[in-house]
């Protein structure tokens, strides 16, 4: 027999139980975001290329390594996996002249793809969910956007999840601390790994974004960007800490903040967590300013933030997150022709009523179909012989008490049922 083929190497299946758990996050997700006024957006998977390059920026970790690009070999057309969700994001904006009426807040959320080490907590398809607020120049914005995951961490009863925050200042500002940081990483050459030393002159600002625990202590020593902002970009990061500080949000500065992609402006944050190792980055973002017009579109102000949802879930699942249970109502189990006709009435008819139902299917003998009825978790099994059949009745045993099996007419089918699951939810101190 040949070899059974596996998925992708950071690829993952997610199976059921654990789908299960993933649609329950999804939902708290949909109504949080609602909760804020936001409003779902759904772009392609794969987009040109050229979009990543011009909006990532391509000395960046992202842009030049991890990327899954392809030559589309019908057109010769360069596609890539997305990587992140912003920039597609700003493009379907841009191209669908969405801020016509004026700022608009957007969410997504889907998977991500980079050529990365697999590792716990960091795969090559992960899944982020995107929040954006578009056309909003802040700093009211920025505070909201950390509040409203402050609100989302408690939702989930995540405790262990710490807010770092930063200012880049703007394009100038930036230009005179790139001027200090080659000047000082220069003098320290010695020092630099290969990655380091490479972007010393395209961009030192990445360097102090190196994981390399060999770099850290000069990282630490660098000049900080917080040293050289101007007084609109100390007020714009004085309004947001002021607007955190009024909502009880703890937070720390850290300098060394400059996140993996280059459009950032103003305000960067993280929220980080001892909990998860080294992979303890579970959400992260910023303003982006730029961006629209690096893109060829109107000057606009944006902020935004993505949360990965691995990571997360990971937390979560500590925290006691589970999915309720998943199992149907009732599992209709029959034999004989007739019987089988009647027992496919009666589930269509116990889902007219609210109930979920599985309905055997594939034959076998009363005592194998109890037995997958048994397994399915189902509250009760809807029995139907031929007997049943002709008279017009079901037999219902109810599979997780001790209590007699009743023989019920048809019509009074889904009233009997009520009238059960209501007695045990009653027992076990009512819904
Ligand atoms: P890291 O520093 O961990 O590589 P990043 O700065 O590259 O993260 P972002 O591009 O800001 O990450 O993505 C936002 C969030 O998406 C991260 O904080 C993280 O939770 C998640 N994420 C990023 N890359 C991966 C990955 N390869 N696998 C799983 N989750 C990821
Ligand atoms: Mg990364």
């Amino acid at each position: 027999m040949s070899q059974i083929l596996q998925a992708i190497r950071g690829m993952n299946d997610i199976l059921p139980e654990e789908a299960e758990l993933w649609e329950q996050f999804e939902e708290a997700v949909r109504d949080w975001l609602r909760s804020y006024g936001y409003r779902p957006i759904r772009m392609p998977v794969v987009e040109p290329t050229p979009l990543f390059a011009r909006a990532i920026g391509a000395v960046t970790d992202i842009v030049e390594k991890e990327m899954y690009s392809f030559t589309d070999s019908l057109n010769g057309e360069l596609l890539t996996l997305r990587p992140e969700g912003t920039a597609g994001c700003v493009r379907a904006a841009l191209q669908h002249n969405l801020l016509y009426d004026g700022p608009k807040r957007l969410w997504y959320q889907g998977p991500m793809f980079r050529h990365e080490r697999p590792q716990k907590g960091r795969y090559r398809q992960f899944h982020q969910i995107g929040v954006e607020a578009l056309g909003y120049s802040g700093p009211d914005i920025d505070a909201e956007m950390i509040q409203m995951c402050q609100r989302f961490w408690d939702d989930l009863g995540l405790k262990n999840v710490h807010l770092e925050l930063n200012s880049l200042g703007q394009t100038e500002e930036r230009q005179a601390h790139r001027a200090a940081l080659i000047e000082y990483f220069s003098s320290h050459a010695a020092l630099l790994d290969a990655d380091a030393q490479r972007r010393l002159h395209s961009n030192p600002l990445r360097i102090l974004d190196s994981k390399n625990p060999a770099m850290q202590d000069l990282i630490e020593k660098a000049p900080r960007l917080l040293d050289h902002l101007g007084p609109d970009s100390l007020r714009h990061f004085e309004s947001v800490q002021v607007l955190l500080k009024d909502s009880g949000i703890p937070y720390r500065i850290n300098p060394r903040l400059v996140r993996g992609l280059d459009y950032y402006n103003l305000t960067v944050f993280e929220w980080v967590t001892d909990s998860l190792g080294a992979q303890g980055t579970v959400c992260a973002g910023g303003r982006y300013d730029g961006l629209f017009a690096q893109l060829g579109g109107k000057s606009q102000p944006a902020c935004g933030f993505a949360m990965g949802i691995e990571r997360l879930l990971m937390l979560w699942q500590g925290a006691g997150g589970k999915a309720p249970p998943q199992a149907v109502d009732i599992y209709v189990v029959h034999q004989g022709e007739q019987a089988q006709r009647f027992a496919f009435r009666v589930a269509e008819g116990l889902r007219d009523n609210g109930y979920s139902v599985q309905l055997h299917c594939g034959g076998g003998n009363f005592k194998a179909q109890m037995k997958r009825a048994d397994n399915s978790g189902a509250m009760l099994a809807a029995i139907i012989g031929e007997d049943e059949a002709a008279a017009s009745e079901v037999t219902l045993k109810p599979l997780r008490e001790s209590i007699e099996q009743r023989r019920v007419a048809y019509d009074q089918l889904a009233e009997a049922i009520g009238e059960l699951l209501y007695e045990w939810d009653d027992e076990n101190g009512g819904i």
